[in-house]
């Protein structure tokens, strides 16, 4: 099973320290939330197994970190000055503010229908950029055009911007990538549904350069390999699918464009509206490169860039051909993955009581916790000494706390809940046989193991 609706993640959430509404003492920010101690790392192993998978397992990508805040020239010609907004309207009935393309129309009159009242009763839209603003330097003035800057609304523009540094330190040939993991800024006309959509969050994205003619093939490729990924973070198939982009949905940079879409509203009737984007597939084809290159020239034979001082062209030198790279983005925000990944993991269990336990199954590669060493007795001095003692061996290997604060069922259930693979008891009788208890997380079966085995038996399943 799966979690029912967000609603439940944010209660688990809260309640066990994954996720805190942000700025909460002075009554909350609207969208924004806080990671605490375990969100904090499972978003950590969330971008360590992206990091891993592309930039350590195979051959042919770098990484990247590049600023948040850039030269104002590079928001200009990516074209995110003139055409990163929304189409915003305003419900005269309820005043809500609202984003027109996310609205349902009307079939009888083709109006758009307000989410909030259901009123048609809708202003003219109108384009909001959505690009969060501030001012560099201590003299700038609030209105001070020269000092205006753009916190980046996607680390994508980092990577075309320093093409040419990476090809050439890192002497690379196409096809290759670029991989980059940072924070992103939108002010979204209407943030919400928990961490799915907030104005600060956090991207992973990849670009991978290619020649324009293998570029169909290895979109093809990567809308695969990132189904295979997510599929292995633990996400099953059926909550998983695909949606192509239409021609009037695609962005100007983009020849084609496949989202990859989660199951994050499985409480909607009409199941088309159950799916919303975990991520998408661009190929954003040579645009980027040569909007930010010094020589491409317009019909008049004008610079279509007099700003740049470089030429962001690749020369091959076996065809002794120069040219502007393709480039396929798998795009992905670390925040909606990790809400997928809980609603994915989420279940429900009845015990021999007849009381429902929530177990977090997550990936062990992914649990914020590995193991939980758990004293019996929390007054054996012995008891206490030898669970601490373990805790500190497993500790360098894997996550692993000591809990000695309630008694064991609810122990237990504690790490169930928070996802934790192994929960390791210390009794009476392991001062005896030096052996403890192993409790498996999903089957709720208990083994005994010496404790000279422990770290090699707890190692070898967790993989
Ligand atoms: P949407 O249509 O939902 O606004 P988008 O198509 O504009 O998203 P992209 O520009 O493709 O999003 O960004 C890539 C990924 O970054 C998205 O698939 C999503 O995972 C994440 N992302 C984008 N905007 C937000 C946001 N406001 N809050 C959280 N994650 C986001």
């Amino acid at each position: 099973m799966s979690a029912p609706n967000i609603e439940t993640i944010v209660s688990l959430s809260k309640r066990r320290g994954f996720v805190f509404p942000a700025s909460e003492i002075y009554g909350g920010l609207g969208s924004s939330w806080d990671y605490g101690q375990l969100g904090v790392e499972l978003a950590n192993n969330i971008k360590q197994s992206w990091w891993n998978w592309l930039v350590y397992e195979r051959d042919d990508i770098e990484g990247l970190d590049s600023s948040i805040i850039q030269n104002r020239l590079v928001w200009k010609y990516s074209g995110h000055e003139e055409t990163f907004s929304d189409p915003l309207v305003d419900c005269r009935e309820c005043k809500s503010r609202l984003r027109l393309d996310k609205l349902d129309i009307d079939s009888a009159d083709g109006k758009a229908v307000c989410s909030n009242c259901g009123s048609k009763d809708l202003t003219e839209s109108r384009q909001f950029n959505l690009m969060l603003r501030t001012t560099l330097g201590a003299a700038s003035a609030e209105e001070d055009e020269s000092a205006l800057a753009y916190l980046r609304p996607e680390t994508a523009q980092g990577i075309f911007i320093n093409f040419a540094n990476v090809l050439n330190t890192s002497r690379r040939k196409l096809p290759f990538g670029i991989a980059q993991i940072g924070k992103a800024f939108r002010n979204e006309v209407t943030p919400g549904n928990f961490i799915f959509r907030t104005r600060e969050f956090e991207q992973m994205e990849m670009e991978y350069f290619c020649r324009p003619e293998d570029a169909a093939r290895i979109h093809q490729e990567w809308i695969d390999g990132f189904q295979t990924w997510l599929h292995g973070l633990g996400i099953s198939k059926a909550n998983l699918s695909l949606y192509e982009q239409t021609p009037d949905e695609l962005a100007h940079y983009a020849e084609r464009t496949v989202d990859i879409m989660y199951r994050f509203f499985p409480e909607r009737e009409d199941e088309d509206k159950q799916w919303d984007e975990l991520m998408g597939i661009a190929n954003r084809t040579d645009y980027d490169l040569r909007v930010h290159s010094k020589k491409p020239e317009d019909a008049d034979g004008k610079r279509i860039n007099p700003d740049s001082t470089e030429d962001l062209s690749y020369f091959d030198p076996q065809t002794n051909e120069r040219f502007y790279p393709y480039v396929i983005e798998p795009a992905i925000g670390v925040n909606r993955t990790l809400l997928a990944v809980m609603m994915d993991a989420y279940t429900e269990k009845t015990n021999d009581k007849g009381e429902v336990r929530v177990i977090l199954k997550l990936d062990p590669s992914l649990a914020p916790i590995k193991v939980a060493v758990l004293p019996l007795a929390k007054n054996n001095a012995d008891i206490v000494a030898m669970a601490k003692k373990l805790k500190g061996e497993l500790q360098p290997s894997m996550r692993a706390v000591y809990d000695d604060t309630g008694g064991i069922g609810k122990l237990y259930a504690r790490q169930d809940e928070i996802g934790t693979p192994f929960c390791v008891t210390v009794d009476h009788e392991s001062l005896v046989d030096n052996a403890v208890t192993v409790r498996d997380r999903d089957t709720w079966e208990q083994e005994r193991i010496t404790v000279d085995q422990l770290k090699e038996h707890l190692s070898s399943r967790l993989k």
